[in-house]
């Protein structure tokens, strides 16, 4: 999608931190990181919201390529969290779906 932030980078039109990418998904830094580790996982087709698809297998390789990369640096064991904002009640601010993985520090629990 043309006027789509996550699409510019994952065209790298827009540069990123890139982690992790294969032919499905796109991993990066957040720039704007709300813990010592924060990372973004995002689907390489345009996907607006959580409501917006079914695909109950790329959803789910969002989340495992959160829980391999967590390995690959070495903060699973320690813990973390993964987390999909939808829509304005849910804090969603750039519409191209995206997984938060968040880690390295004990995170409090703040529904907002
Ligand atoms: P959300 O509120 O769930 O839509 O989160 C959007 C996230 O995208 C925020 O955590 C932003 O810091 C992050 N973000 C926005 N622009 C960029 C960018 N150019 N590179 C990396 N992360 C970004
Ligand atoms: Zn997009």
């Amino acid at each position: 999608m043309s006027d789509c932030l996550f699409c510019k980078i994952i065209a790298g039109d827009i540069p990123s931190n890139k982690i992790f990418e294969d032919d499905d998904v796109y991993a990066f830094y957040d720039i704007d990181k709300q813990a010592p580790q924060h990372f973004l996982v995002i689907p390489k087709q345009h996907i607006a919201t959580l409501n917006d698809t079914d695909d109950a297998i790329l959803l789910g390789k969002l989340t495992l390529t959160a829980s391999k990369i967590a390995k690959e640096l070495g903060f699973a064991d320690d813990g973390y969290r993964v987390v999909m904002n939808c829509n304005a009640n849910g804090g969603q601010v750039v519409y191209h779906i995206h997984l938060h993985c968040l880690g390295g520090r004990p995170l409090s629990w703040s529904p907002g």
